[in-house]
């Protein structure tokens, strides 16, 4: 009686423990589904043919004399950092999934350092506070991030990465970049 007493106990005890780890799981599961949900959402404003424009636009940009004069693409080079800056914040607060970002956004974050810094430059000297203030981190996370795709492996390493980096290069010749396999992004 004693034994079988003590062996409901184990018993209970295994039944409650393995209550928790599935619950854990589920928790881990579901965060992982609502992180993918998440970017699939951002990923499509992204993607959109406005705010591709507008990262073409901003990664033309070199000096100021290079800042859009019209009104509209003004506005979309603010909207675009401001999409940029809203992902930034997703990925720094675990919204989504950190190697997701890098993963497909350290080219295109790249070639936009350079005009989006013009862009800060300017709308400070009209007395902006340190405008999108979360992407500049992100853009630091894509500076020093090497991704294990063919994008990031070094010239000769393989036929694919040469392809893609041969595709990567605009017409002008300047680098333009693509993230990942999904490419086809410009
Ligand atoms: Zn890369």
């Amino acid at each position: 009686m004693n034994w079988f007493e003590a062996s409901k106990d184990l018993i209970a005890i295994s039944i409650a423990a393995l209550a928790v780890v599935l619950s854990l799981i589920t928790v881990v599961l579901q965060r992982r589904q609502q992180q993918r949900a998440a970017y699939r959402e951002i990923y499509s404003t992204l993607m959109s043919d406005e705010l591709h424009r507008g990262r073409w636009m901003i990664s033309r940009i070199s000096g100021p004399e290079h800042i859009p004069k019209d009104k509209l693409d003004y506005r979309l080079v603010y909207r675009t950092l401001g999409v940029f800056d809203n992902l930034a914040m997703y990925e720094r607060q675990g919204v989504v999934p950190r190697k997701w970002v890098l993963d497909v956004w350290h080219h295109p974050l790249h070639d936009m350092y350079k005009g989006a810094s013009v862009i800060r430059r300017d709308a400070e000297k009209d007395g902006a506070v340190s405008p999108w203030p979360q992407l500049w981190t992100l853009f630091d996370q894509a500076a020093a991030y090497r991704s294990s795709l063919a994008c990031c492996q070094p010239a000769g390493g393989g036929r694919g990465s040469r392809v893609r980096r041969l595709a990567a290069r605009a017409p002008g010749g300047r680098r333009t970049s693509q993230p990942d396999g999904r490419a086809a992004q410009r």
